[in-house]
């Protein structure tokens, strides 16, 4: 890559943000693509945030991605948003527009179409989402948006399933939702009636992490989504694939996420399998990564 004096930048802040994959799939495409843009991470502290977005500006830079923990703080500095990223409350795309910030969210979307390239679209189905934090709101909010027949969201805390149902049947009363907990039982009272069963926990990150989901409770009917991709096998995926049933880790989520991102950003479409290439290497050499997909 050559940085010139035109070279337009983008980038991504969080905190920590060294583990990113955005620079390496975003630069991968700009290289491919022969567009003058660099991407960059910049760390940017809690305490740091006005500061940076008002560096935005200042420093001329066209679009930058937004990772915990500023999603949900950086909403007020923003000149509009979206609808999706009203509905969740998050940003994790902004672009510049004169002198403008508005403020996407991709993760929903980036989600939806990692399950339809595998040939699982959400409409009319039944959805099982694990977890009610940050990223399963993006991903029940946009399976009711394309039309889920019902979700069920199952959290620890059970009052975080259910506000997020509250908030998804004020917005998508076609889609019928449901909140419970995540003990033995309350699984097995739904898990033979849904589609689709989607681990939005953090458990698994590490890799002596147990499954969401005891391993009797799987069954062949069932479609896995792990929005976990690093590492890029959990106990969760490995059962499926004991089990025989077809899934998917979070590399597409990240992947479709980017490249919704990329051509807000340069109304270029992007190319998918330069980016996704980029991400399977990047995540081969920090881990011995095999492909699940
Ligand atoms: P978050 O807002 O912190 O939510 C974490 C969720 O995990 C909460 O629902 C929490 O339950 C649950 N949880 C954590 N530890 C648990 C445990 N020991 N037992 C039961 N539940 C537990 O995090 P997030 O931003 O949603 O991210 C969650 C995961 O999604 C991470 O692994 C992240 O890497 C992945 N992710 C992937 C992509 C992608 O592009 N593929 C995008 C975003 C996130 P409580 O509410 O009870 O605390």
């Amino acid at each position: 890559m050559k940085i010139t004096g035109k070279t337009r930048v983008l980038g991504i802040i969080g905190w920590p943000v060294t583990h990113s994959l955005s620079p390496v799939m975003h630069n991968a495409a700009f290289e491919y693509l022969g567009l003058d843009f660099c991407y960059v991470p910049f760390s940017v502290k809690e305490g740091c945030l006005d500061l940076a977005i008002r560096s935005i500006y200042a420093l001329n830079i066209m679009g930058i991605n937004v990772t915990i923990p500023h999603k949900e703080s950086v909403v007020p500095y923003l000149s509009e948003i979206s609808k999706e990223a009203r509905i969740i409350g998050a940003v994790n795309t902004i672009k510049v527009v004169d002198d403008k910030l508005i403020g996407y969210n991709t993760d929903g979307i980036g989600f939806t179409t990692s399950l339809e390239e595998a040939g699982h679209p959400v409409g009319g189905r039944s959805l099982l989402i694990l977890g009610g934090g940050g990223s399963a709101k993006a991903v029940v909010f946009q399976s009711a948006a394309e039309g889920a027949r019902e979700i069920i969201i199952a959290n620890r805390t059970v009052d975080k399933a259910s506000l997020l149902r509250r908030q998804t049947e004020t917005h998508f009363p076609s889609t019928r939702v449901d909140a419970i907990g995540v003990g033995y039982e309350e699984l097995k009272g739904v898990i033979d009636r849904v589609d689709i069963v989607v681990n939005t926990t953090s458990i698994g990150l590490r890799i002596e992490d147990p499954s969401p989901v005891p391993k009797e409770l799987l069954h062949q009917g069932l479609f896995i989504c792990d929005l976990i991709y690093n590492p890029s096998e959990t106990a969760l995926t490995r059962y499926t694939k004991e089990l025989g049933c077809q899934f998917i880790n979070g590399i597409g989520m990240l992947l479709h996420q980017g490249g919704a991102a990329f051509k807000l950003w340069t109304d270029v479409e992007p190319p998918l399998e330069v980016m996704r290439k980029a991400l399977e290497e990047a995540i081969g050499s920090l881990n011995g990564y095999k492909q699940a997909r």
